[in-house]
């Protein structure tokens, strides 16, 4: 309302000034040399108004152009911004695709761009870990770990490369920091385990897993490091309980149950665990408190009578049998095994012994890695080689690995 009405007080306000002007009388003369300009009064007065007009036009463009230089700068600021951001762009990507020499140059580029911001300091040290340049990678990890926001991610870094040097005390204090900056992180958890099974802190490493497996491992080697009795049996009871298959832990259980003073459970434990899986460890273990061979001999017996006609039954049979003279009762039961197809090169030497001949080699069974395939001799909570927790399982002789 208020701008219609203002609308058309303007117009007539210009209106009468255009009629008054219109009428103005007399002439304007203009005299420079030979020149001579007359003209009507109105027509000098739209003249001056485009005179002014253009004159406004021309002054506000040079005002423009003066100002320019300030804008320059910024559009070349912005410029750059972006040239930054799309390096460290592309330089996260070749980090992800393990293309190391793009990933530097790209970081570089990055770095020259926008200076150290945190995105561009964790693809500098990524990229040099990757490259194998660790002082580097350290350095920026350093610095990253300071920042407020991504300071998670540079003691990340750290704990990393502390755990992969072994300097388990670094270890210990980024593992705390990284705690700090980003409280219960799953990868956390999963580097405090690692942490602690470097460190060989069995309670603390059972504390943080789930894995049945893993469970069984810790606390067997738990169990062992047990100063006490009761732990010792706490410990083992809980291995038995997560892998009631794994000979170590029924062999720690059955331990535990004689320090304790408790020899009858102890046998029930290891029938048993003879019952889930039939391991030569539990055997040594049941017939280890029996002074005679005949004794054991006897105890082999109710041992193969929880898994009558397994192999490692008759295996335990015969060598036990051999031990005490009953040559016959030996040869019967190697026999047995061998026809079982579940013979490691045991049965052989029982019937090479039995003919007077030289002891055949050791068993071809052994503790496998699941993960990285190691062999080893004896079990272990982590494997020697991969250092995983809990991966290593009886594995018999390969069928194609038999002598001709
Ligand atoms: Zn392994």
């Amino acid at each position: 309302m208020w701008r219609a009405v203002r609308f058309i007080i303007i117009a007539a306000v210009l209106l009468v000034l255009a009629w008054w002007i219109g009428g103005l009388p007399g002439n304007v003369t203009a005299v420079s040399g030979p020149y001579r300009i007359e003209t009507s009064v109105p027509a000098a007065l739209l003249i001056l108004f485009v005179v002014a007009l253009l004159l406004t036009a021309l002054l506000r463009v040079l005002g423009g152009i003066r100002r320019a230089p300030g804008g320059v700068v910024a559009w070349r600021g912005g410029r750059r911004q972006r040239l930054g951001e799309m390096a460290t762009q592309r330089g996260l990507v070749a980090l992800a695709a393990g293309d190391v020499a793009a990933a530097r140059a790209e970081a570089g580029r990055a770095r020259k761009c926008l200076g150290d911001t945190p995105l561009v300091l964790l693809l500098t040290a990524e990229t040099a870990r990757l490259a194998g340049l660790h002082d580097q990678a350290q350095e920026a990890f350093r610095r990253l770990a300071q920042d407020k926001d991504m300071g998670f991610l540079g003691h990340r870094g750290l704990l990393r490369h502390s755990l992969a040097v072994q300097d388990h005390e670094a270890a210990g204090d980024h593992v705390l920091a990284a705690e700090r900056a980003y409280p219960g992180s799953a990868w956390l958890q999963e580097q405090k385990k690692e942490l602690a099974v470097r460190r060989q802190d069995w309670p603390v490493a059972l504390g943080l897993t789930r894995d049945p497996a893993e469970i069984a491992a810790f606390a067997v080697a738990a169990a062992r490091a047990s100063l006490t009795p009761q732990h010792a049996l706490a410990y083992a009871k809980k291995a038995v309980k997560a892998a009631p298959g794994l000979a170590p832990a029924v062999v720690a259980y059955a331990s535990a149950l004689r320090q304790a003073g408790k020899p009858r459970a102890a046998k029930k434990a290891l029938l048993a665990g003879w019952k889930v899986a039939p391991h030569k460890l539990i055997a040594a273990s049941y017939l280890e408190p029996l002074a005679t061979s005949l004794e054991r001999a006897q105890a082999a017996s109710e041992l193969a009578a929880a898994r009558p006609g397994h192999p490692e039954s008759e295996l335990i049979l015969g060598e036990t049998a051999l031990a005490a003279r009953l040559t016959g009762e030996a040869r019967r039961h190697a026999e047995a095994a061998l026809a079982a197809q579940g013979d490691d090169g045991r049965a052989a030497d029982i019937l090479a012994r039995l003919d007077g001949k030289p002891a055949q080699a050791g068993s071809e069974s052994a503790w496998v890695c699941e993960a990285c395939h190691t062999r080893c001799a004896d079990w272990a909570p982590v494997c020697p080689h991969c250092q995983r927790p809990g991966t290593l399982a009886w594995r018999a002789r390969q069928p194609d690995a038999a002598p001709a």
